[in-house]
């Protein structure tokens, strides 16, 4: 049974120790940049595990080689949103263990001179309403990106909405927990809270850089 967290009842963190394991390696500095993409790429294929639990199924008839039996399928269209360029680093290992999942794509990037998040991409299933969407992105910091995103999901019909992320800032839930109420963010750890470069304390740095080689 997953439990929200005591104090912002938006947010569940998922303390099973495999994630745990995962994230702290993640968190070192000194982990080379192949190793954390396919780690981080691990830690979304365990989160996506605990975050469908609660996804509806329905009985169905199978026949085995043998005879014929009672069977389960999930009978709703899951789509998976990454926000880019992050959270591409999480998409092949939600798909490992959720390979008929539908993938929309979102860019969001901040206007330098408003401090605005605008979109510079969107890219979603035209029946995106028909079913769960799971929106993923490694870092909610201050949750302007996430917001925008989930506004554009809402706008293009998702009505069911979570979020996964690898850490979340007090920030970040907390202006998810106004901008989208009932919006329930899935995250491996719970942490400080901001720099004055709005990066995550004690967080794990930059994780498009971390990814992708960038810097
Ligand atoms: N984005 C990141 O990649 N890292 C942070 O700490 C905050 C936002």
């Amino acid at each position: 049974m997953l439990r929200p967290h005591p104090k912002h009842p938006n947010l569940v963190v998922l303390d099973h120790p495999l994630i745990q394991h995962k994230l702290t390696i993640v968190r070192d500095s000194t982990t080379s940049q192949s190793y954390f993409r396919a780690l981080l790429n691990q830690i979304a294929g365990l989160m996506v595990f605990e975050v469908t639990r609660a996804f509806p199924t329905e009985p169905v008839k199978v026949r085995t080689p043998l005879e014929e039996t009672g069977g389960t399928r999930i009978n709703r269209k899951i789509t998976v949103v990454p926000v880019l360029r992050a959270g591409l680093g999480m998409a092949e290992g939600v798909l490992a263990v959720m390979p008929e999942a539908r993938v929309g794509h979102i860019g969001v990037v901040r206007d330098e001179r408003t401090l605005q998040p605008v979109q510079y991409l969107s890219r979603l299933p035209r029946d995106i309403g028909a079913g769960p969407v799971i929106v993923i992105d490694p870092m909610l910091a201050t949750g302007g990106s996430a917001s925008k995103a989930i506004a554009m999901l809402r706008e293009a019909g998702a009505r069911d909405l979570s979020m996964i992320c690898l850490v979340a800032a007090p920030e970040g839930v907390g202006r998810l927990a106004k901008d989208h109420p009932g919006v329930t963010v899935y995250a491996a750890a719970f942490d400080r809270g901001l720099n004055e470069h709005g990066y995550i304390l004690p967080g794990l740095g930059d994780a498009g850089d971390r990814l992708y080689g960038t810097d």
